[in-house]
């Protein structure tokens, strides 16, 4: 299996939209798709989504929910110094592997 870039990413991380109709935006993971390298992120590329008519909703509908992009389109924002930024491997002291923000050396992961 090829390495996913999905790796670097993980749920509730907040990032940058930096391609496409959202540039600029940021928004918080909300699912990945690893074998995609594909997020959905929180109010982010809304589609709309036509719904059949059910008991609930007779007339049916329009809903708008998020649709994936791709991880190339999105960089991982760091919490401390609010910034889009590249993460490096860390270790905490109980050994545990953490990713760390190469610009302010914060830990991203929460322990
Ligand atoms: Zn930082």
């Amino acid at each position: 299996m090829a390495k996913g870039k999905t790796k670097i990413i993980k749920k509730k991380d907040n990032v940058l939209i930096i391609c496409g109709e959202d540039k600029g935006k940021k928004g918080k993971i909300i699912e990945i798709f690893p074998k995609k390298d594909r997020v959905l992120i929180e109010g982010i590329n809304l589609l709309k989504k036509h719904m059949k008519p059910t008991q609930k909703s007779p007339q049916g509908g329009i809903i708008r929910q998020e649709g994936p992009i791709h991880i190339s389109n999105i960089r991982l924002v760091c919490n401390k110094c609010n910034k889009p930024t590249i993460t490096k491997q860390g270790m905490t002291k109980e050994g545990k592997k953490v990713r760390v923000c190469k610009k302010c050396g914060e830990i991203i992961d929460k322990v």
